[in-house]
């Protein structure tokens, strides 16, 4: 039973001692992998732990085989006194897989090591049926592809990491809405767990590349935000090395905040001046080839790569479009940053030409909007193509391991 304060209240998650054990040990592989090799002392001044809870959490790694340890001569001039332990991840230690959807034509599947090294990856472009069940079949046969081209059997691995655009409840793993791949209300995390027989995580595409972001970007930062724009528009955020999720999985919604400017289309949510209707390449297709909201080209892919190439050969009709969307996208992040004040935020284009031709009036809205205290300390990156999806799904598999905190 859940110890009580007084006054009836539950007793704070951050007092509970499983909590804070998890916490330190997460503290503790993290600061193994950013500065490993590294000694039980070296540790206890990165982390600020006490030497006892080190030990004790060192020990307990090296038993369940996480990490190596090289024993090397003390140091100083004599080399007298204990020996010192250089304690690093053990990569082989366990394997996990990522599985990448980019929409109802487009999965990537990959499996890696705990260091999140890539040891087999591999692209699908079967269409889906767009029901929960054909999903779970597409991504259960894809794994098993995979998993037999590796020589890894699926129930050897420690984790599997889904990643899809729509609104995910990342706790409980249930796809809510994912227009064009599933059709209502899904648990796609409880039946792919049941059918693999190994532990699932399910999360929206935004989320899926913050933890990329966060597990292999270099600077390493632990305070930035991942806007992705594709057919919709979607944000990632860590606060202090925390992905930020809010208590139904869907905090950063960035797509569906109200811009107070007039709409050429309606938000897919049914609403009008949400960011994604201003921005969106739904959007920008549906206004390059002067559809309304409900119409819709025969082939997306196409349509895009039309509107895209009039935007290249300088259609002046085009080019207004794509500025306008610069600078809603702009100002709907300047707003980010001056609410969160990340160290950086990156903008990933699905489409990687929309990079260069978003990027003047994307940069020159931003700059004019954001707080001028907050753009100094903020790294603006714009990043064209979306193409390792399936390498931030294995580290969300990976996060599971390492058991970082969740805000
Ligand atoms: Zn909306």
């Amino acid at each position: 039973m859940m110890p009580k304060l007084p006054g009836g209240s539950p007793e704070p998650a951050f007092r509970r001692p499983d909590l804070s054990r998890r916490l330190n040990r997460s503290r503790i592989l993290l600061a193994i992998r950013r500065h490993a090799p590294v000694t039980r002392q070296g540790l206890e001044q990165i982390t600020g732990l006490a030497a006892g809870t080190v030990q004790v959490i060192v020990d307990e790694l090296l038993a369940e085989g996480l990490l190596v340890a090289a024993r090397v001569p003390a140091a100083g001039a004599s080399g007298r006194g204990r020996p010192r332990l250089l304690l690093e991840l053990n990569s082989r230690a366990a394997l996990i897989a990522g599985v990448g959807v980019f929409g109802p034509d487009r999965m990537q599947f990959e499996i890696a090591d705990l260091g999140g090294g890539r040891i087999a990856a591999l692209e699908s472009s079967t269409p889906l049926p767009g029901s929960g069940p054909a999903l779970a079949d597409a991504i259960a046969g894809g794994l098993d592809q995979l998993a037999g081209q590796a020589g890894v059997a699926i129930g050897d691995l420690a984790g599997v990491g889904v990643g899809l655009p729509g609104l995910v409840d990342s706790v409980s793993g249930v796809v809510r809405w994912a227009p064009g791949i599933v059709a209502e209300s899904y648990p796609l995390a409880d039946v792919l767990q049941a059918r693999l027989g190994v532990p699932v995580n399910v999360d929206n595409t935004a989320n899926v590349a913050a933890r990329a972001e966060y597990w292999f970007s270099e600077p390493r930062t632990d305070d930035f935000a991942v806007v992705l724009v594709g057919q919709g528009v979607g944000m990632g955020f860590y606060v202090a090395g925390a992905l930020v999720t809010g208590p139904a999985g869907m905090a950063g919604e960035i797509g569906h905040m109200k811009m107070g400017l007039n709409s050429p289309i309606r938000c897919v949510c049914g609403a009008w001046d949400c960011v994604t209707a201003h921005v969106s390449q739904a959007s920008i297709v549906r206004q390059g080839l002067g559809l309304g909201f409900e119409g819709r080209p025969d082939n997306w892919r196409a349509a895009t790569n039309e509107v895209l190439a009039r935007a290249q050969s300088g259609d002046p009709r085009i080019t207004a479009i794509l500025d306008g969307a610069a600078g809603v996208l702009g100002k709907a992040v300047a707003n980010v940053a001056t609410l969160i004040g990340p160290a950086r935020i990156v903008i990933q284009f699905e489409a990687g030409v929309m990079a260069g031709l978003m990027g003047p009036a994307l940069t020159r809205a931003f700059e004019a909007q954001v707080l001028p205290q907050i753009r100094e300390r903020t790294e603006l990156v714009l990043r064209p193509g979306l193409s390792s999806l399936g390498h931030g799904a294995a580290a969300f598999a990976l996060e599971r391991i390492y058991a970082g905190p969740q805000i």
